[in-house]
């Protein structure tokens, strides 16, 4: 009956959506295949080797929207019908490797392997499987491809492991016309499944609460996977402190104090292949401060941290939007992230190569100059003040910890200081004789010269639940259009 409702609902709409409805059936069956490889380099090479297919359960993206017209990652997958080379999928996303690749050690051509997958409606023909992959200059060479054989017997087609459970937080209606985003506890025990219900709670409370989510909540479904950890928390190797964890996350992660990702995979994909998800939201049962994103990969933030609800919005604009960082000195493992002369791929910075036309131009508030004269001596002044502080207070608890000792105290005169501020640079920036306005501040994108940003004040800029700048929040709008066509 309700499949019948649906054909009624979708012959009522335009004859082109008909066309493509009935195109999506002629090619691909209502299921995921789930394609795992290896990506193996060093900031000079990379190679690419498959791992195992696997064919999971209903197809979680648009029907109608196959082909990516965003094209902000640093890797692209383009898939073709083997018997007739139409282009019939692609998908545009960036990598844990991709960070890697541009540390010290791969710079030193010290060589890692990471897993990755990539998800995609189950074809019914053969098909080619292509990996593209940007060089320096932003251009996309093809580095991978395979033939799939969907019928093929080495395709994995074993159901859901059947550890985690899943729990619906916000449903809008057919995964295929909404954004389902899946969020997947980390360092939650068994008994502390209500405490990971009441977290998510709290930040899809909160995510609605900000533009452009809130006028858009309808084209969300929201989901949580549980799988139960034998330890709450997650590693801290700065600390000293390892846990036994369902997805293995870390702190330090390329060596950064802050930056908390999960470098296994697999993990990831097993315990996320029990409901369907176009973005992923590891939320880590910690109270301090940390997270990470990466474009179509996944995001991560602590659950407890008086920053948290910062994090939350900051790391999801960088997963699901691609948004750059907008800040500029706190310190990353990155070199050269962005080479000098060539224009970034994300929407919310820009190297102004064609000044003082700006890509964002039809934004750009009236009478701004471009690049736009804002306050930055002072603003450099104050927080370098606060960055090096706040690295030697870091050190200081990290190796406290390390021996074995209490750093409360240290802790709490750190959450003091970021709070402060956080404080004054709100104050600061309020004040700027451009605040609210759009135009072209230089400082961006960890580049403190020849990298802009469109205003100001942005949650990619500095910390606090504060809007979004009017560029970020029209990029992540024209993300959740894409998902809902
Ligand atoms: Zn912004």
């Amino acid at each position: 009956m309700r499949a019948f409702m649906v054909a009624i609902a979708v012959s009522a709409a335009s004859s082109g959506v008909c066309a493509e409805q009935s195109s999506f059936e002629q090619l691909f069956r209502n299921r995921t295949m789930r394609i795992d490889y290896y990506h193996v380099g060093d900031s000079a090479t990379e190679l690419y080797t498959l791992d195992q297919v696997y064919e999971q359960g209903a197809w979680a993206g648009s029907t109608t929207a196959l082909i990516d017209e965003l094209n902000l990652g640093r890797c692209m997958v383009r898939v073709f019908d083997l018997a007739t080379n139409r282009l019939i999928f692609s998908k545009s996303f960036d990598t844990y490797f991709g960070e890697y690749r541009t540390t010290d050690a791969a710079e030193q051509a010290v060589k890692r392997a990471y897993h990755e997958s990539v998800l995609m409606p189950m074809p019914i023909r053969k098909i080619q499987f292509t990996i593209e992959s940007r060089d320096k200059a932003g251009i996309l060479h093809r580095v991978f491809d395979a033939v799939i054989d969907p019928d093929g017997i080495d395709i994995n087609r074993e159901g859901p492991r059947g550890d985690t459970g899943v729990i619906t937080f916000h449903q809008s209606g057919d995964p295929h016309r909404k954004v389902d985003v899946l969020f997947l506890a980390e360092g939650y025990t068994s008994t502390e499944r209500a405490k990971f219900e009441s977290d998510v709670k709290r930040f899809v409370t909160l995510m609605f609460s900000q533009e452009p989510y809130a006028s858009r909540r309808d084209m969300f479904n929201v989901r949580g996977a549980f799988k139960a950890s034998t330890e709450s928390g997650c590693d801290e190797p700065s600390h000293g402190s390892y846990r036994r964890t369902s997805l293995g996350a870390s702190f330090d992660s390329l060596g950064v104090y802050r930056y908390l990702l999960v470098e296994d995979n697999r993990a990831i994909r097993d315990i996320a292949a029990h409901a369907p998800y176009d973005a992923l939201y590891i939320l880590v049962n910690t109270k301090r401060y940390g997270g990470g994103g990466i474009y179509n990969l996944y995001c991560t933030t602590t659950a407890d941290n008086a920053f948290s609800d910062y994090v939350f919005l900051h790391e999801f604009g960088h997963s699901f939007a691609g948004l750059a960082d907008e800040y500029y000195s706190s310190t990353t493992a990155y070199n050269d992230f962005y080479p000098t002369g060539s224009e970034p791929l994300e929407p919310n910075i820009t190297a102004l190569l064609d000044a003082p036309r700006v890509k964002w131009q039809q934004v750009v508030t009236q009478g701004t100059a471009i690049p736009t004269p804002w306050e930055k001596a002072d603003y450099d002044k104050m927080d370098s003040e606060y960055q090096a502080r706040r690295e030697e207070l870091n050190q200081k608890i990290a190796k406290t910890k390390r021996e074995g000792g209490e750093a409360g105290e240290l802790q709490a005169e750190s959450d003091r200081m970021a709070e402060e501020h956080a404080r004054k640079v709100d104050q600061f920036l309020a004040a700027s004789a451009f605040a609210g306005k759009v135009g072209a501040c230089e400082g961006a994108g960890y580049t403190s010269k020849g990298l802009y940003r469109p205003s100001v004040d942005c949650i990619m800029f500095s910390k606090g639940v504060k809007p979004f700048c009017k560029v970020c929040e029209a990029a992540i709008a024209r993300v959740i259009d894409s998902y809902a066509r």
